[in-house]
């Protein structure tokens, strides 16, 4: 049994913060496992009864202003071969970024469930930027402040559902 959820997005979204939330809160196991991918931390967590699996992508250009896309985009393909489903984090404060088009031009190929969340959105001013995020064509799109906490519940709700 695996049920994995892969956290992609651009460098300061916020897909660590989101990971250190969904992954706390029930004694989380967070480990780096050495060997297969450094550069991707794993953790476990649960929701209604059900267990699964969280990577958090793209560890490795914390603190790094010299980022590549192509690295963004080999993390990108990587875990939508890993994970039975993604979610895709964006930043209500900056808009849709041209690496985040790059990112969701990936995810709309791929056969696997997205979730778009529309991160940093801690207060209802913030809500109306993040209808911006539905123009990625990816489906709803998860107003979420993953510094509160707030939205995760609905985000988890339909996650679970896929396994
Ligand atoms: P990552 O590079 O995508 O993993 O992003 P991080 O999780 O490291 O977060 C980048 C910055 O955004 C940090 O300063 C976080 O504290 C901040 N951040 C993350 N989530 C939120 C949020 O929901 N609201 C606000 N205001 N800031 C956030
Ligand atoms: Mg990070």
């Amino acid at each position: 049994m695996s049920n994995i959820i892969a956290i992609v997005g651009r460098p300061n979204v916020g897909k660590s913060t989101l990971f250190n939330r969904l992954t706390k809160s029930k004694s989380a196991i967070v480990e780096e496992m050495s060997g297969v991918t450094r550069d991707r931390i794993y953790g476990v967590s649960e929701w209604n009864g059900r267990a699964f699996s969280v990577i958090d992508t793209g560890g490795y250009v914390r603190g790094s202003d010299d980022i590549f896309e192509s690295e963004i985009r080999k993390q990108v393909e990587i875990a939508i071969e890993e994970a039975n489903a993604i979610i895709f984090v964006s930043d209500v404060t900056v808009g849709i970024t041209d690496l985040d088009e790059s990112v969701a031009a990936i995810l709309r190929k791929a056969k696997k469930p997205v979730f778009v969340v529309a991160n940093k959105v801690d207060n209802a001013t913030r809500a109306n930027d993040a209808f911006e995020f539905f123009n990625y064509g990816l489906g709803d799109v998860y107003n979420l402040s993953s510094i509160n906490g707030s939205g995760t519940g609905e985000l988890l709700d339909d996650l679970v559902k896929v396994f």
